[in-house]
């Protein structure tokens, strides 16, 4: 008996979250990361910022990352990533909860993913269970019946319908949101 059907679903990075806080400038909500990081280094202490571009106006604001921190208490790594924009370093700060919670605003993760399946839709209709892992690149809270859509090829409706007849077998309701990996059961039956 073949029980061992089993499917890779990743919820893969597109782009970096939108930053949500007032513009300075104009009217304007949402920020794009820059892509820089400044240093300024006074002596022995630095001062990092995460720099991010209006969306609306374009106008540079800054995120202050680390504040007259003594140079040795950073990583050296880390240090060379601010100060070489390094792209990783420019992503973690970007997509930072603690960052935000620090510096008041939110973050809007609309447009940063998209769902990688390894499963074609017709290998759906085998009658034997299906068990798929979910597995997320970043932390985008998503909501767990736009995935099962998504993946599915199915809409709002059947999905909650499959869920409601325990077709869809899953640890969290559909309407849940998560960013963290999970596993699901599809039978078919
Ligand atoms: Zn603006």
């Amino acid at each position: 008996m073949n029980i061992d059907r089993k499917a890779l679903w990743a919820v893969r990075q597109s782009a970096l979250p939108m930053v949500v806080r007032p513009c300075l400038n104009c009217s304007g909500t949402r920020h794009h990361p820059s892509g820089k990081i400044r240093v300024n280094a006074n002596g022995k202490l630095l001062d990092v910022w995460l720099l991010l571009h209006c969306a609306v106006c374009a106008r540079t604001s800054k995120v202050p990352v680390h504040e007259r921190v003594h140079v040795s208490s950073l990583e050296p790594a880390r240090r060379v990533g601010y100060e070489t924009n390094d792209p990783a370093a420019v992503r973690e700060l970007a997509m930072s909860a603690s960052l935000a919670a620090k510096n008041g605003y939110r973050l809007d993760w609309t447009g940063t993913w998209e769902l990688e399946t390894d499963t074609p839709f017709s290998a759906l209709h085998d009658p034997t269970p299906l068990k798929v892992l979910i597995s997320f690149e970043l932390p985008a809270p998503v909501r767990v019946e736009r995935l099962l859509m998504l993946g599915l090829g199915l809409s709002r409706t059947e999905v909650r319908r499959m869920v409601a007849d325990g077709r869809i077998r899953l640890p969290l309701t559909p309407g849940a949101k998560t960013h963290r990996d999970f596993e699901l059961t599809i039978d078919r039956r």
